[in-house]
């Protein structure tokens, strides 16, 4: 390998063997010199650490670094075969091994090794069967390292394997030192004391003392930071040098009709939000503002006021809904605010008015291409919509403004997307329930300003909520049901929600819905958590749909919503709730983003532990929309004095979506928040928290500005520009292979 010069961009192949390379590039995604280096450890396994052993439960999977104590081979007892037992220990603790087969009966006492393994009990003491083992010889110097790096790993490619292949690297003579142009600039890794990138990342493989993998990481959030930045910032500098169409504000027309028509005074915070954005739309500036605010405080009006603003200086307005369901009853809504003057061009039309069209992907073709047309010819003042409007083909007469509704949902592609459908960049305004902590607003929407909804309409009930723990308390599920009957004996009703469908066994996509499906609530990665084939399924919106029609709900008249059904049943069935003629919708997040229905002032949310905390407080929004006092109740067998169960009575005991955003973020992946559609695995963040390092983001942002604007721009900074534009890529990607 000495005679490959070794670059960032060389193939793995050229370097390692072709299976390693090949098992890399399959498991772990891992296809060059820079993908590897910036594999980085998880942990590092020290000596000593066995005592803590006593944390792990049965079925975590874990590495430890032990000495072989004792080892001796037997025939079995009962059945044919051999029987291998080692003991190893670390002077701390030490754990039994098993095998079932002679083969690693050469396990000699003395030595040292790593034993990866799901972590077992037999007799009471901790035990691995059939443990993955790696023993250190005496030419491996990596053994006397006091810091021994456990990377993820994965089957066929074990940590120790990625180990030995990244030393390689690093100790190549030709290799890096020259090879690596670092991406920080000089100025900058001056300015805030950062080492090189060389030796950050022999720091992080291999360290010698935990202070030096400080450092690096210091050194390597840097990196991931500043190029995010970068990228905002070039986005920023794009926008702002393609000017837009200004939309000032026209009396006398839809605006004004809107407003007398509203069946409430608007909040104050209402008010202040929408003179500031009546303000910017009538700027050539294209307007980027993100609109927090919690469920229920009433963010469509602010939209709808902003859309009729748009129209009414000549333009269109796009309304980007992230479920057919919520497109639907936005559609319904505007319609229904907007009265004859939604109906231009019908028979009991205000000619002075617009149409309010409908465009999702389920529509049958001709309802389709009427939408279109409309959208196209310009009739269509107000078009809503799902994903389908981000098709190709689907054009607009003169978009003016884009709306993004809960944009959790939507990525920056997306919204680049229909913002290339205007001729020149429309206004963006995306709305969102969940609050965004202050250094994921620098992030993932660095790009918006933002503004603020914190007050909610008065008159609102508000919405308490428990959690029922099932394991330990059976009888309070039962009680559950009571208080459901009471609400619908009281007039009310309520929402049953679940974190699967049902009847899908042997279905690929485990039976989700296009729209549904907890987030994958604990980010733990997946090779040292116990696998998930231990646990039951969740459980299925039909199972317990009958079981509650069987059972304690059987007077009441219970129907089932989710993403399989045909669009018109999911619109026949919630308008039938809507109505008041169901008294209790068994549904799946379908009902999570929204739907609006005051009179549901129950929720019951089953396996609430398989929903993220977002999600949870999302949901439980649903039932605080009307007057009543809304309840949710969060049903799990979670243990409560376990993490989840922590998780979810922390949920219970706060409304305070900012605290709650907190939380979400402490329980999952950086990646998953900053990724293009929240699951992006390629947003080329492992080591920046959002949560701890906010003044390093800011920092970072402050010098990718200045960098951005010099008059080079990144023009002497090569490497740099490079990962910028793979970020850039892998975004595109992952956004193309959602759509
Ligand atoms: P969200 O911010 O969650 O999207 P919505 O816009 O759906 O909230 O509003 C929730 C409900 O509150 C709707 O039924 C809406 O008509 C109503 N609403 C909005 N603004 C006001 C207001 N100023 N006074 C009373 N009700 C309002
Ligand atoms: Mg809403």
């Amino acid at each position: 390998m000495s005679d490959v010069v070794i670059a960032m961009d060389t193939v793995l192949v050229r370097v390692l063997g072709p299976k390693t390379a090949t098992a890399m590039a399959d498991q772990l995604a891992l296809h060059t010199v820079r993908d590897l280096l910036r594999h980085y450890p998880r942990r590092y396994a020290r000596r000593g650490e066995m005592s803590k052993l006593d944390d792990l439960e049965v079925g975590d999977r874990v590495t430890v670094l032990a000495q072989v104590k004792s080892a001796s081979t037997r025939p079995m007892r009962q059945r044919r075969g051999t029987l291998t037992e080692v003991t190893v220990g670390d002077g701390a603790g030490s754990m039994r091994l098993v095998f079932f087969t002679s083969k690693h009966a050469h396990l000699k006492v003395g030595e040292w090794g790593l034993f990866a393994g799901t972590v077992g009990k037999w007799q009471g003491a901790l035990q691995f069967t059939h443990p993955d083992c790696h023993v250190i010889t005496g030419d491996d110097d990596d053994w006397a390292r006091a810091l021994v790096p456990i990377y993820p790993a994965s089957k066929d490619v074990s940590s120790w394997v990625i180990q030995r292949s990244v030393k390689l690297l690093l100790d190549d003579p030709h290799s890096l030192d020259a090879a690596l142009d670092d991406p920080i600039p000089e100025p900058v890794r001056r300015r805030h004391g950062l080492i090189t990138l060389a030796r950050a990342l022999v720091d992080k493989h291999r360290p010698e003392t935990l202070e030096d993998v400080e450092r690096a990481d210091e050194r390597l959030k840097w990196d991931e930071a500043l190029v995010l930045q970068v990228t905002l910032a070039a986005r920023r500098r794009a926008a702002a040098l393609e000017p837009g169409i200004a939309r000032p504000r026209r009396s006398g027309g839809l605006l004004d009709a809107v407003d007398s028509r509203l069946p409430f005074s608007l909040t104050e915070g209402q008010r202040e939000v929408g003179d500031e954005l009546a303000a910017e739309l009538g700027r050539e500036q294209p307007m980027n503002r993100l609109l927090q605010g919690e469920v229920g405080s009433g963010k469509t009006v602010v939209a709808l006021r902003a859309m009729a603003q748009v129209v009414d200086a000549g333009g269109q307005a796009a309304l980007l809904a992230p479920t057919e369901v919520l497109a639907a009853q936005h559609a319904r809504s505007l319609t229904a605010i907007l009265g004859p003057l939604g109906r231009a061009g019908e028979l009991d039309g205000d000619p002075a008015g617009t149409r309010v069209t409908l465009l999702t992907g389920s529509q049958k073709a001709a309802a389709r291409r009427t939408a279109r047309a409309a959208a196209a010819d310009g009739s269509a003042g107000i078009v809503v919509g799902t994903h389908a409007l981000l098709q190709e083909g689907v054009e607009f007469a003169d978009l003016g403004l884009v709306v993004v509704d809960e944009q959790h949902r939507f990525g920056v592609e997306q919204r680049d997307a229909l913002r290339a459908k205007g001729t020149r960049p429309p206004h963006v305004l995306v709305m969102t329930a969940t609050p965004i902590p202050r250094t994921v607003a620098m992030t993932v929407y660095g790009d918006l300003e933002t503004s603020t909804l914190r007050q909610l309409p008065a008159g609102r009930g508000g919405v308490s909520s428990s959690v029922v723990p099932v394991g330990e308390k059976p009888a309070w599920l039962d009680r559950a049901w009571v208080r459901v009957r009471e609400e619908v004996a009281a007039g009310r009703q309520a929402y049953v929600v679940c974190p699967r469908i049902g009847e899908e066994e042997g279905n690929a996509n485990d039976g989700r819905g296009p729209d549904e499906g907890p987030d994958d609530a604990d980010g733990a990665p997946p090779d040292e958590k116990g696998s998930s084939s231990d646990r039951r399924p969740p459980l299925a919106v039909l199972d317990v749909a009958e079981g509650l029609r069987a059972g304690p709900l059987s007077t009441l008249r219970v129907e089932v919503l989710h993403g399989r059904l045909p669009p018109e049943e999911k619109e026949a069935r919630m308008r039938a709730f809507a109505a008041g003629e169901v008294d209790v919708l068994v549904a799946t997040t379908v009902v999570e983003v929204g739907v609006d229905v005051p009179n549901a002032t129950v929720m019951v949310v089953m396996d609430a532990d398989r929903f993220g905390v977002s999600q949870l407080h999302q949901l439980r929004g649903r039932v605080a929309r009307g007057a009543h006092a809304g309840l949710c109740l969060l049903v799990s067998e979670a243990s409560s004095s376990s993490p989840t169960g922590q998780r979810l009575a922390a949920v219970a005991a706060t409304t305070d979506g900012f605290e709650l955003a907190r939380l979400d973020l402490e329980t999952r992946r950086e990646g998953d928040v900053l990724g293009a559609a929240q699951s992006g695995r390629r947003s080329g963040v492992r080591l920046l928290s959002l949560l701890d390092d906010e003044a390093l983001i800011s920092e970072a942002r402050v010098e990718a500005t200045a960098l951005v604007e010099s008059d080079r721009g990144l023009a002497d900074h090569p490497e740099l520009a490079a990962a910028v534009a793979a970020l850039a890529t892998d975004e595109r990607a992952d956004w193309l292979e959602k759509a």
